[in-house]
């Protein structure tokens, strides 16, 4: 019998589950735990699919009527419950459904999103008293399982205080600690490490061909697929484009120029956006920096602007870029709490060019 031959990445895991249902020894709860995009969702379907697949050969075979349905997320009995924004209509969740039927690694668009309900909780409940409709094992995955609310996550403990036979449970978190700790006890842990880039590559060649601009996504992204995803998705030149027209109205000092710049950053009035674009730039520093103290142009990230980062780093080489990245890190800190974002850029923006030294 073969293995998980098609899912390339978290290859330990997978030998863990694998040896446990060859010895009839897997859990009945299992909590995956891990940073976000690390493919806990996807390892969860392929649990889901190694319990009911009906290849004899190769497990799951991702061919039978069985892991179609489960790839699809379409499978009655497997039940996939996330947190829902009470905005929401029906055809928002299909909608949700779908994405992730599409890309299992896809990120959700989390706006409004507050918590798993009890009903759905009580739900579910109510489904664990039938049998497998079609199937040997029903499973159920709960997806940002930190989402529960205290009624929830009470009701939820019932059932896992005594599933039945037929039923193996999924909770996936990447905030452990949230959950209640009588949760956490009665789950089987596994722990969900960072991707490396070639196991991000070996997920996203699967959507995508993989070309310069992909390969740099893979790295700033450092493991986390979601983030991947998303940035193919959004205009990842848009971003490039802001972060540019931002340091550079930051080098030339001019008060013009750095509200221009601020002012395409502030468009969308998205606290996140934001973030993402100071944490670009941070990268650009980043760069800067190895290539002043290292020369090395292989650790380069945005290795598509090397003409670029070269220039800068020759003409400031004496600044601090390490300090210039604290002060990055610190307006980070600040959007999030809220600080008026276009003073905290404009202030910013200054702050950069005080210190920035030229030869
Ligand atoms: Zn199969």
């Amino acid at each position: 019998m073969q293995y998980f031959t098609d899912f390339k990445i978290h290859k330990k895991i997978l030998s863990q589950l694998q040896s446990a249902y060859e010895k009839n020894k897997l859990a009945h709860a299992y909590l995956f735990y891990g940073s976000e995009g690390t493919g806990k969702e996807a390892t969860a379907l392929e649990l889901a699919k190694l319990l009911n697949c009906e290849d004899e050969q190769s497990k799951p075979c991702n061919k039978c009527n069985v892991c179609n349905k489960i790839n699809k997320l379409n499978h009655p009995d497997l039940k996939y419950i996330f947190p829902i924004s009470s905005k929401w209509k029906p055809e928002d969740i299909s909608k949700r459904n779908s994405n992730k039927s599409q890309n299992i690694f896809a990120p959700i668009d989390q706006e409004g999103v507050t918590n798993i309900s009890i009903d759905k909780i009580r739900e579910l409940k109510n489904e664990t008293k039938y049998p497998p409709y079609e199937s040997k094992q029903k499973v159920y995955i709960i997806t940002e399982a930190d989402k529960m609310n205290r009624e929830s996550a009470n009701s939820f403990l019932k059932l896992l205080e005594e599933p039945p036979d037929y039923l193996t449970l999924i909770l996936i978190t990447s905030s452990k600690n949230v959950l209640l700790d009588t949760i956490r006890s009665r789950c089987r842990s596994i722990y969900f490490p960072r991707l490396s880039n070639d196991e991000s590559m070996e997920v996203v060649k699967n959507f995508h061909p993989i070309d310069d601009k992909i390969l740099k996504v893979i790295k700033f992204s450092q493991g986390n697929l979601k983030k991947v995803f998303g940035s193919l998705e959004e205009d990842y030149e848009t971003k490039q484009k802001l972060v540019l027209t931002f340091l550079r109205a930051a080098a030339s000092g001019s008060a013009v120029k750095i509200s221009d710049a601020v002012d395409d950053m502030f468009k969308k009035r998205d606290k996140n956006y934001l973030v993402e674009i100071l944490n670009l730039i941070i990268l650009w520093f980043q760069d800067v920096n190895h290539l002043n103290t290292l020369n090395e142009e292989k650790t380069v990230i945005n290795f598509d602007f090397i003409t670029e980062l070269t220039n800068f780093s020759n003409a400031y080489s004496k600044s601090d870029f390490e300090q210039i990245i604290n002060i990055l890190e610190e307006a980070i800190q600040n959007i999030k709490r809220n600080i008026y974002a276009p003073l905290l850029l404009t202030v910013l923006a200054l702050r950069i060019k005080e210190s920035l030294i030229k030869k």
